[in-house]
């Protein structure tokens, strides 16, 4: 059996052996996410951010907290 790193999608956790997968860099890094919670990383990249700090990206703190907005 060869051990072959399967990538997975970061939000959904969908495996590339179930749907295609594309990759990001991320901070030096490689992630990955899947065409389908692409739309949500566009979007809302505020929702993901724990997932993508947990990947390895460290300014994501300020898209985490970041809602400059209007109060
Ligand atoms: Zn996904």
């Amino acid at each position: 059996m060869t051990k072959q790193h399967t990538v997975t999608c970061l939000s959904c956790g969908r495996s590339e052996e179930d749907f295609p997968v594309i990759v990001l860099r991320l901070a030096g890094r490689e992630v990955h996410i899947c065409p389908q919670c692409l739309p949500a990383l566009i979007h809302h990249p505020d929702q993901l951010a724990t997932q993508l700090i947990a990947a390895g990206w460290q300014s994501g703190g300020t898209v985490a907290k970041g809602r400059k907005g209007r109060h």
